[in-house]
């Protein structure tokens, strides 16, 4: 239901509750954050508000300075903690949040389950980062000397039909994220040494008014506070950057 992505200098728990705070309006079940730090996920999530998730996450340190936060609105599984956005790999290398319906997810969970990945939650969203995880780790060099994250996150979503707004985060690649939409919203806000992804932009126009509102079939890959945007197909896109003329 809804996205917020952060990767900056400052710590990004507390940006990525306020965007998610932003989203209340849109209806939603549940909520959580991930953030990487020293090469490890941090991952808070429950069923109910945005409010309880918050004051749950104060018995937790979530310091890193980059993270994904989501708000689900259930299709596929129950209103559960453990069915609640992010996911985590069984390998613990991806973390990921969704937007959407993955139609072939039956299809792809029994092809994972042959590779010993296992599931934790009842979602079509986990085979995602399974997916990802499975295809990272089957290519320990990038085969284009780009991003190996971005390449297993391109692999992957050419396997995948239905809808998502995706973010991505990998323990081997500390400040990388990636993002990518088909028929689900995503916008990036470039702020000032940091980068945010939204489903709306509500969420990011209190960090920064540059945005560039991606297309379907687009990934971005932010790296620190650099950014590339391409389409599945490999070719790149340059990016338009938009002024959003309101604040809060
Ligand atoms: N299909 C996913 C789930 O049920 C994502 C739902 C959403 O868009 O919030 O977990």
């Amino acid at each position: 239901c809804g996205i917020v992505g952060y990767v900056g200098k400052s710590k990004a728990a507390p940006i990525i509750l306020e965007g998610l705070k932003r989203l209340e309006y849109r209806g939603y079940d549940s909520a959580g954050v991930a953030v990487l730090e020293d090469d490890a996920f941090t991952v808070a999530k429950k069923r109910g508000r945005v409010d309880e998730l918050t004051k749950s996450t104060r018995a937790q340190t979530l310091t890193g300075s980059c993270g994904i936060g989501h708000t689900r609105w259930a299709t596929h599984g129950g209103v559960t903690d453990a069915n609640a956005h992010p996911h985590v790999s069984s390998d613990g290398k991806i973390a990921l949040i969704h937007n959407g319906v993955i139609e072939n997810f039956a299809a792809i969970r029994k092809f994972l389950l042959s590779k010993d990945y296992s599931f934790k939650s009842e979602t079509d969203t986990e085979v995602l980062c399974n997916l990802i995880a499975y295809h990272f780790a089957k290519e320990p060099e990038s085969t284009t000397g780009g991003s190996r994250l971005l390449e297993s996150v391109r692999r992957t979503l050419s396997h995948v039909e239905g809808t998502y707004g995706i973010c991505v985060l990998c323990v081997d690649c500390p400040r990388e994220l990636i993002a990518a939409r088909q028929g689900s919203p995503l916008i990036l806000g470039v702020g000032k040494k940091e980068l945010v992804i939204a489903s709306d932009v509500a969420a990011l126009v209190s960090r920064t008014q540059n945005v560039v509102y991606l297309n379907d079939g687009e990934l971005v890959a932010i790296n620190d506070d650099e950014f590339e945007i391409s389409t599945l197909d490999q070719a790149d896109v340059s990016p338009v950057i938009d002024q959003v003329t309101w604040t809060i």
